[in-house]
């Protein structure tokens, strides 16, 4: 078994990106001969003895005889919590992750405890450990899974959900080990962003990260933004003031200060405005928010001027910069100004709320000091799993060799062959009680195929990504005998499909029929995304088998490949056997790879910058929030009135004063440069044409802007404190019109703006391709 292992190994090594894995050999014959020591131990010895390898911090990393205690202890307690006995394949994904590596073991080889064992490794490494999963189901049900054999190593687990509440969330943090999807443990970052004490968070400092599916986390969905938005009072153009501040006139109901810049109503004015909202006051405090949006109005009509400060073009308000006479495309008005200007010229608003802050699937990994993650399909992704994330990639042979039988493509000249070849196929199948999976690409299509099927008379569920615990449960039983099962590539993750049923009741029945079989639809946009489909049969050694159709008239053919033609003529049904359709079929899936590559180098190439910049900004937030860093700075700008206010006013209640002031102008700053680099990225493609390099004039206006940040928190923060109302109960922030927003919400962006490159990126693939044919010519 061993020797053959070797092989293996000794042919992975001659990959790229793959790690030596033969040095194994020694520390799993440490690790076996440590079992039968271990067996005879009770479960508080056990828990005792794990307990002596727990460190309490980071720095003292696990030596070799550590690292086979381990996985001796953790082979021990989950034969006692699970009965399954890690197999030695397992506790080389263990120890591989534990080397900070992406691991790339087969569907159903048990990832979801190699994991754990790593997980409770890093935990008593004296580490803080996340594992991500791709779904709530998930990170609950891994979480439980495998809560009794972290409960005998001594390590303490928990997880999180949509709809955890702030303290469930805390308590689960707290924990040596916390599962939870990547957008829940991603919105958690956001949120802990808008508190203003350390208490208030719910997350602590990130330091191991352990993400499982995870090429589709840090490739497939690296470029998805997170995003948390938030309303504020005055955030909302009020289409009644505008109308009402319409009609006023300079001099007589406002006035205007000789620069142009600022503009405030007079008695009368005033007078006219209350009167028209119904006979309120607009100084008494109790209207702050409407007499917020009257200023904004105000301003709109009296200080900026239509084809002078701004023109309306294609329904929206485009700034014009006086000094250099044209649209100035990278600036926009703060706060309320830019939809008061919205209302002014009746135009619909552009945003109802705005982004407080957002994050990459990429930046929130980044955060994470210690990275590493396990897939199935890992090794295609290698390069990008270099290049972005410094990560190196472990394969690691099956525990029973994989005698699965993938069959060649099945090519049709037309969609309408290809289906009834699949209807054809299906029929047959399912009359001898072999169960099939039908993987589609999207819900549309499975439920057409559905349709399709019942008129065969070929009962079948259909699963499509829409509720992840119920679809778990259906795909558990897609290998019994009979079934048929059609599904989208992301229904049903992470659940095994045993073969007989759930309970594996009629394995060998189902065996002698050779097992599941998958049939794809039609090939995905990267070959990675077909072997997953693959990788659902053929589990722990099992028979089963795999078979792709694909027409020449198919999407991804038709984008990728348009001048496809075949190489000779079909037969009766349709099919088509040459070798250039099959080319024309493979080439087509490799130019989408390469330019889903080059997409996502371009949004890296952007948001790498952001990211980089929240960062620095966020550790200036911390320090902030940490230390009485922001006091310091306002006795220092505003010395006299510190001093004064000192003389009434507690220190301590003057320290947080000026702590939440910092904070306040920090998250407001922060925010307005998020919008103004979305207009940067809005108008990049204007500039593109211009032929100016994207990137570079990004960077040109992001990172001036970026600058002026400190100067421009100190400076409001000291304009701030020097009017608030400060008393013993503290800053009054209301009137301070430091108004944080008053809801919040959060959501995942799928449609990335940088995507209107794609057009670029296909160009720049289909020549590179082209040069490569030609130099093998
Ligand atoms: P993966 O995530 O790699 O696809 P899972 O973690 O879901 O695989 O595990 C697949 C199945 O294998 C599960 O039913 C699990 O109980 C089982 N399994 C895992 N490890 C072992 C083992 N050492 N012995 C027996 N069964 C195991
Ligand atoms: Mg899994």
């Amino acid at each position: 078994m061993l020797r053959r292992m070797k092989g293996r190994v000794q042919r992975f090594l001659e990959r790229p990106a793959t790690v030596d894995l033969a040095h194994y050999d020694k520390l799993l014959k440490s690790i076996e001969w440590r079992e039968s020591r271990l067996e005879k131990l009770s479960d508080a010895e056990l828990t005792a003895a794990a307990a002596e390898l727990r460190r309490d911090s980071e720095d003292a990393a696990f030596g070799e005889s550590d690292l086979v205690e381990l996985c001796a202890l953790g082979r021990e307690a989950a034969r006692r919590a699970l009965s399954e006995r890690p197999f030695d394949v397992q506790l080389i994904g263990t120890m591989e992750l534990l080397s900070g590596h992406v691991v790339q073991m087969a569907t159903g080889e048990g990832k979801t405890l190699a994991g754990a064992l790593a997980a409770a490794g890093y935990a008593l490494q004296g580490s803080q450990v996340h594992v991500m999963t791709v779904n709530d189901y998930l990170a609950h049900r891994d979480a439980e899974w495998m809560r009794p054999v972290y409960e005998l190593l001594g390590v303490t687990v928990g997880w999180v959900s949509q709809t955890s509440t702030r303290e469930e969330r805390r308590a689960a943090y707290a924990a040596d080990v916390t599962y939870g999807s990547v957008s829940e443990i991603g919105f958690d970052v956001l949120r802990d962003r808008l508190c203003t004490t350390v208490d208030e968070m719910v997350q602590r400092e990130p330091e191991v990260v352990l993400i499982d599916e995870a090429d589709s986390v840090l490739v497939d969905e690296a470029k998805v933004p997170l995003v948390m938005a938030g309303s504020t009072a005055d955030s909302q153009a009020d289409p009644e003031v505008a109308k009402i501040v319409r009609v006023l006139q300079p001099g007589t109901h406002y006035q205007r200060d000789e620069d142009g810049r600022n503009a405030w109503l007079t008695e009368r004015g005033a007078q006219v405005v209350e009167r028209a909202l119904g006979g309120i006051d607009l100084y008494s405090g109790e209207h702050s928010d409407r007499l917020a949006a009257v200023n904004a109005a105000l301003h709109a009509h009296a200080l900026l001027e239509r084809d002078i400060d701004y023109i309306v073009r294609d329904g929206k308000v485009h700034l014009i910069n006086t000094s250099r006479g044209r649209v100035a495309l990278l600036q926009r008005w703060p706060d309320g100004l830019q939809a008061a200007v919205e209302a002014k010229e009746r135009l619909a608003p552009t945003e109802s709320g705005e982004v407080l802050d957002s994050i990459t699937v990429q930046g929130l990994v980044g955060r994470y000091p210690r990275v590493c993650g396990m897939t199935g399909t890992a090794e295609a992704v290698a390069e990008q799993l270099r290049e972005f994330y410094q990560l190196k990639v472990a394969v690691i042979p099956p525990n029973t060799p994989c005698i699965r039988e993938d069959e060649p493509d099945r090519i049709y000249a037309t969609e309408e062959a290809k289906e009834a070849a699949i209807l054809a196929e299906v029929v047959a199948t399912h009359a001898t009680g072999r169960p099939i999976l039908i993987g589609t690409l999207d819900v549309a299509e499975s439920e057409r195929l559905a349709g399709k099927l019942a008129e065969a008379g070929v009962p079948c569920v259909v699963l499509n990504a829409k509720n992840d615990a119920q679809e778990a449960a259906i795909v558990a039983e897609a290998g019994s005998f009979g079934s048929v099962t059609v599904s989208t590539q992301m229904a049903g993750r992470g659940t095994d499909i045993r073969l007989g049923g759930k309970d594996s009741a009629e394995h060998d029945k189902v065996a002698e029929l050779g097992g599941l079989y998958v049939i794809g639809t039609g090939h995905y946009p990267s070959s990675r995304l077909d072997d997953q489909l693959r990788g659902r049969a053929g589990r722990q050694g099992d028979p089963g088998g795999s078979v792709f159709f694909a027409s020449l008239a198919d999407e991804l053919v038709v984008q990728y490949a348009p001048d496809a033609t075949a190489g000779s003529e079909p037969d009766s049904d349709g099919r088509l056997t040459d070798a250039t359709s099959l080319r024309y079929i493979q080439h087509a899936q490799r130019v989408a790879e390469g330019v889903h590559l080059e997409i996502h180098r371009n949004t890296w190439r952007y948001t790498r910058l952001i990211e980089h910049q929240r960062g620095v900004l966020l550790e200036h937030r911390d320090e902030l929030m940490r230390t009485d860093l922001a006091a310091t700075e306002l006795a220092a700008l505003c010395g006299d009135r510190w001093t004064e206010l000192a003389e009434t006013i507690d220190e301590d209640v003057l320290t947080e004063a000026a702590r939440v002031i910092m904070l306040y102008h920090l998250d407001r700053c922060w925010t307005e440069h998020l919008a103004f680099l979305s207009d940067v990225r809005e108008t990049i493609h204007l500039r593109a044409l211009a032929r100016e390099t994207p990137i570079d004039e990004f960077h040109r206006a992001a990172i001036p802007a970026f600058r002026k940040i400190p100067d421009e928190i100190a400076e409001r923060s000291a304009e701030t404190f020097r009017a608030a109302t400060i008393t013993d109960d503290g800053v009054d922030l209301a009137d301070a019109g430091l108004v944080r927003p008053t809801s919040t919400w959060t959501y995942m962006v799928h449609d990335n703006p940088f995507d209107t490159d794609a057009e670029q990126a296909l160009q720049r693939v289909r020549a590179m391709l082209k040069k490569v044919r030609s130099r093998r010519r």
